[in-house]
Formats: C-alpha cells, structure tokens, sequence
C-alpha cells in the first residue's frame, strides 16, 4: 500500500496554540525533576485577532504571561540572557515567544530534529512516512509556497534519512 500525504498547506504558525518547552522552574533542580511546561496561546477577547501566549507547567505549577507588545522585546531579551546564563549551556532550539528550549527536540542524522507538540510530531511523521507526496492548492491562496511541507528541510525528506527520522519521532513521543 501506498502511504499518501496530502499537503493541505499546513503552517508552522498552525501548531502553535500550545508548545511543550522545557520548565524554567523544574529545570532548576539540576535536572533530577525535568518536566516539560505548556505555552499555550489565550485569547483575551473572542473578537480579537490578537492573543497572548501563557506559559504553565503541570507539574509545578509555574506560570508567566508573555509581555505586552510594548515591553515585549526588552522583557524577553532580558529573560533569555538570564536564562541561558544561569544554565550557561546550549539548549538547542528555543520557542520564540519566551526563549525557552523545546521538550521535543533530539539529535538525528547530524541535525535538530524538533517539534512543538503532538500534532506537529504526527504532521511529520506522516510526511515522513509517506512514499507519495502531493501538494493541494489552498482555498484562499491557491498555490503557494509557504506550507509547512514544502518548507521542511531537505535533510528530512532524504529516502536514505526515513528510517532514522521514523525513529528519532518514535523517540519524542515517548516524551509525551
Ligand atoms: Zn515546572
């Protein structure tokens, strides 16, 4: 059987109602209680277009509120330095909404093979997995380049790299 994926013209931006990152809180006990924490995107007024993002662990119970626009880049400049001072060691890929390191992130095939969460991890599983590739037009922009699918690296899409991605993916869904 032919596994098929159909490019719908999925965003990145698409996956970004909620992101596991690594807890800033957790993450201070030396690594022993490592959990991941939510960023997930509230809508302050049904109508608006614009949304905050809220950073929440689970399992501490750490919370914070990503800054208004106004303070926003000098708040998360600040944030990010002290973050990575403190740890003083590369976290790999960050979220950028509060500078945090992704929870679903490993090594594969000489790169950074990442994930916001489940869903995105699926989307990249089936794209991987799939053996024919078809693009879609989407409803408003017709054909366009800027899908996820098609913006996908090029390592990732190497026949040669299927198994060894398949596998990485089996790997952070274990982290879930
Ligand atoms: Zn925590």
């Amino acid at each position: 059987m032919v596994i098929r994926f159909r490019d719908y013209g999925k965003r990145l931006s698409d996956f970004e109602e909620e992101i596991l990152v690594r807890c800033p809180q957790c993450d201070a006990y030396g690594g022993l209680r490592l959990r991941s924490a939510k960023i997930l995107t509230v809508n302050s007024e049904q109508s608006s277009p614009s949304s905050i993002k809220r950073i929440t662990c689970q399992h501490c119970s750490y919370t914070k509120q990503q800054p208004k626009d106004g303070q926003r880049k000098a708040v998360l400049l600040l944030w990010q330095n002290n973050y990575k001072a403190q740890r003083n060691s590369s976290y790999g890929i960050l979220d950028h909404f509060f500078g945090l390191p992704l929870w679903l992130q490993t090594s594969c095939c000489g790169q950074v093979l990442w994930a916001y969460n489940e869903a995105h991890l699926n989307f990249l599983e089936s794209y991987v997995q799939s053996r024919l590739r078809e693009r879609l037009p989407d409803d408003t922009l017709g054909w366009h380049n800027s899908s996820l699918a098609s913006r996908l690296p090029r390592w990732i899409k190497l026949t040669q790299h299927r198994e060894k991605v398949l596998q990485k993916i089996q790997q952070l869904k274990q982290r879930l």
